[in-house]
């Protein structure tokens, strides 16, 4: 059968909750699954790989153990989509109808954006937790670091997890300080954002970690190369070089600076010697998606363009996405997942059943930040950027019970709950 009443299009944290859930609505909807590939990742454990504190064998599992039962698998890549014919086609050449379509392949690692980074990563001691392959390669590093400069990127598109780049870094500087050589680690963190987190509340608990550390930050800095053989970072920044040592020295209490003298700054080309580098791709949507009629046209990096309360597609009223691939102005993560799929799915029923579309997304997000090992900062918000936290305690203090959340609870809600539609 090539017709599908509803059709997903990825099975990774999105396309599996969304189908779970429709079908402990209504087992009897009948819908598809293209996704092409055999294993499924729990990629927000990645940082804690990379810190050495999770095993990375425990991150990938079968696909075709969590695609959930009265679901067709359907094995393919997703090409070209022709959303005023309702189909789809896949690398193989077969083309797919549906009724309803609910897009979700994730988000697009741009590891080719920084010259010299693809044929560098994993070896010259260059690494990343966004891959599966090289994040116990981090911990490599981490573990045998015996002083010298450590530099962590940031790039200048969203991504996902937008803490990642620096949470593992927090961990890195917490294991150095533990093994008495911090003091001989000249640690800095090149990023293409303006300031360390975008939520105030959280970034003060942040800004005093990274004085501590004695981190040095660029902000508004485009890593543009790595030469891994000579070990060395290119970036494009909105510093003057000849400031850095006073800028820095300021800089480590305050974690803002560059930005704030864009007027005056024009942009310098910075290398930087390294001894160890922990990298983070630019980030797009998937070629595919940018490509096709369900792009934004408005967005440079080609998100699938939705009502980003709805989730529903702002042209192609049947056609639903959610997770890393779309425009809504959130943070790429797992947790909004979680808000989003609910919304989606009723929704999606309502459409079915010719009502109107009410259910809203409001932007929720969370960031679980270790700010050192045994210590976590869980930082929730919403379209707004205020704090918005479950808890009844100050979620912008780290503690203990939030990286046993992070650590051992989500891990687990995660294969056994939130794929399955439960929770
Ligand atoms: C290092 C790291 C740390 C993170 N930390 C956290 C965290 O602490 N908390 C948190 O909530 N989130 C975190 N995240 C983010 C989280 O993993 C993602 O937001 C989430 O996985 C996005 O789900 P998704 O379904 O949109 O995409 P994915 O889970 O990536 O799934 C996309 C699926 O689409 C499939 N696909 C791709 N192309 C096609 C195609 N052409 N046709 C059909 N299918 C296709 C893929 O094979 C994949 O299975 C982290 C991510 C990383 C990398």
């Amino acid at each position: 059968m090539n017709h599908y009443q509803i059709l997903i299009i990825g099975g990774g944290n999105a396309g599996l909750s969304v189908a779970s859930q429709l079908l402990l609505k209504n087992k009897n909807l009948q819908i598809g699954i293209v996704e092409p590939s055999e294993k499924h990742y729990y990629q927000p454990a990645w940082t804690l790989v990379g810190a050495g504190a999770f095993d990375i064998a425990k991150t990938e599992k079968k696909e075709a153990d969590y695609i959930p039962q009265n679901t067709t698998w359907i094995k393919e890549a997703v090409v070209t989509f022709s959303p005023e014919k309702n189909t789809v086609a896949c690398t193989n050449g077969t083309e797919i109808t549906y009724d309803y379509l609910v897009v979700c392949p994730g988000i697009q690692l741009d590891w080719k954006k920084i010259d010299g980074l693809t044929e560098t990563l994993g070896k010259n001691e260059v690494s990343s937790n966004y891959s599966f392959n090289t994040a116990p390669y981090t911990w490599e590093l981490i573990k045998n670091f015996k002083g010298g400069t450590a530099v962590f990127t940031n790039p200048a598109t969203p991504i996902k997890c937008g803490g990642a780049p620096h949470k593992i870094m927090y961990l890195a500087c917490d294991y150095w300080r533990k093994k008495g050589i911090l003091d001989q680690c000249d640690v800095h963190y090149v990023s293409g954002a303006g300031v360390i987190f975008g939520v105030p509340e959280y970034a003060e608990t942040l800004k005093k970690k990274v004085a501590q550390y004695n981190i040095k930050v660029h902000f508004g800095a485009n890593v543009t190369a790595i030469d891994g053989k000579s070990k060395t970072i290119f970036f494009e920044s909105k510093e003057q070089p000849k400031d850095l040592e006073t800028k820095f020295s300021t800089l480590q209490a305050s974690c803002y600076g560059i930005t704030e003298n864009q007027a005056e700054a024009s942009i310098s080309k910075v290398s930087l010697n390294f001894d160890i580098c922990h990298t983070v791709p630019p980030q797009s949507a998937p070629d595919f998606i940018k490509k096709s009629p369900l792009a934004d046209a408005n967005n440079p990096l080609g998100y699938v363009e939705i009502d980003k309360h709805t989730m529903q597609h702002s042209r192609f009223k049947n056609i639903f996405a959610l997770g890393d691939c779309t425009n809504a102005p959130c943070s790429k993560t797992g947790a909004a997942i979680r808000k989003q799929a609910p919304v989606v799915v009723e929704n999606l029923l309502q459409l079915i059943a010719n009502h109107p579309v009410t259910a809203s997304y409001d932007g929720y997000s969370a960031c679980p930040i270790p700010t050192q090992y045994g210590k976590l900062m869980l930082a929730e918000f919403d379209y707004s950027n205020k704090p918005k936290m479950t808890f009844p305690f100050d979620q912008a203090k780290p503690r203990w019970t939030m990286w046993i959340l992070k650590t051992k609870i989500l891990p687990w809600l995660y294969w056994n709950k939130i794929l399955k539609g439960t929770a």
